[in-house]
């Protein structure tokens, strides 16, 4: 979908004339007579500025439709909903955290059987899936070491066995990658992040591809409640209006930066997919238009928590802080931060070092974010001529 279409594809308000989408702050709306109304009754149900940007993501992914959530975990949550007792998802190993736990301590709880592969190898997963998966769960690229999968391969595997799979899409974004087309059946994305891209608002959206499975997430939806409320829903809307240049100029200024972490001394290892050293460059370049994210992450040669905390204290430009996408550089260190509550053993399995710092780029001068990192490196190095005496 190209900026022009994207931006077209929010409607001017036919009432007014009113450019922008107008917020709907009400909770009801009136009847003639009872059922007798506008399209709209109660607004759990549909509301009309959710009901724009249900329709606009809808389009953004190519899907049948869309739905708003008040989180991205709200948005997950709706369709582990659609599962019964002794149902069994495979999932990717590295999945975000926060659906980890939700998995982990909510839905196993429940009845629900998680099984976790490195979904990096196709065969992995068709190894894991049996008669009783019903959802083959991935992200690509996954969070923070930005590994990738081969998602039109995988969609065969989990066709084969009737589960359906679902893509949380959050790092990619429908600029760079529209897993619909490549036989996804469920799209998930923490609309927290380049959907919103301002640091702003925190919201989930589910996009379906067909009539049956919109009629389900719409009925949980609406059982659960779990909705986005119409001023969050403007915000996101007027994200969008600005999504694609926002997420191009963050690719172009990550591939800048990743290129310049390569040659420095003091790192150990870079992770972007954008780089020909990475695994699955070549899947990347494929399914991802060319455009491979605005996440990095590197870790360090002296692999310590005080050398990275020694880092990611001594930027000017990259704000220390959770969350990414925003056009407002951020980082963090992971092993204290968004991944804290992995036991340390598994968290190295995955790569995630202790050292391993993740920069979410934004939308500023190239040069003033690799002048930026620049000192942070010489303060490292500043610090290891100290110990030395
Ligand atoms: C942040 C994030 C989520 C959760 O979204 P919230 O809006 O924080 O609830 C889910 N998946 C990925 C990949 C994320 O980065």
């Amino acid at each position: 979908m190209s900026a022009t279409k994207i931006i077209h594809s929010i409607p001017s308000d036919p009432l007014t004339g009113a450019i922008s989408v107008p917020v709907y702050q009400t909770s009801t709306f009136i009847q003639e007579a009872p059922g007798v109304n506008k399209g709209f009754d109660y607004a759990r149900s549909n509301n009309p500025t959710r009901k724009v940007l249900e329709d606009v993501v809808a389009q953004l992914e190519n899907g049948h439709s869309g739905f708003a959530f008040a989180t991205g975990l709200a948005a997950i949550d709706s369709v582990l909903k659609l599962l019964s007792v002794g149902d069994e998802i495979v999932a990717v190993d590295d999945i975000y955290g926060g659906a980890y736990r939700l998995f982990t301590h909510v839905y196993e709880k429940l009845g629900i059987k998680i099984n976790y592969v490195d979904a990096t190898e196709v065969e992995n997963i068709a190894n894991a899936v049996s008669k009783k998966t019903k959802l083959v769960w991935i992200e690509s690229p996954t969070n923070p070491t930005l590994k990738i999968s081969d998602i039109e391969a995988i969609s065969k595997v989990a066709k084969s066995v009737n589960a359906l799979l679902v893509v949380d899409n959050t790092f990619a974004s429908p600029i760079a990658q529209k897993p619909i087309d490549l036989g996804a059946d469920i799209v998930i994305h923490s609309g927290t992040k380049y959907i919103g891209g301002h640091s702003d608002l925190v919201a989930g959206l589910v996009i379906t591809n067909t009539q049956e499975l919109s009629e389900k997430i719409k009925f949980v939806q609406n059982a659960s409640g779990g909705i986005l409320g119409p001023w969050d829903c403007f915000l996101t809307i007027r994200g969008i209006e600005t999504l694609d240049i926002r997420y191009k100029k963050q690719c172009e200024n990550a591939l800048k930066v990743a290129l310049f972490l390569e040659n420095q001394d003091a790192v150990e290892k870079v992770h972007y997919p954008g780089l020909k050293t990475h695994k699955n460059h070549e899947i990347a370049k494929k399914q991802q238009n060319g455009l491979f994210g605005g996440i990095v992450s590197f870790s360090l040669k002296n692999d310590t928590q005080e050398a990275a905390v020694k880092f990611v204290t001594n930027t000017e430009y990259f704000k220390l802080a959770e969350s990414l996408g925003g056009v407002k550089s951020l980082l963090c260190h992971p092993a204290q931060m968004t991944h804290a509550s992995i036991p340390r053993e598994i968290r190295l399995n995955a790569g995630i070092n202790d050292s391993l710092i993740r920069l979410s780029c934004g939308i500023e001068d190239a040069d003033d974010l690799l002048n930026d990192l620049s000192k942070a490196f010489k303060t490292i190095e500043k610090s290891k001529e100290i110990l030395t005496y």
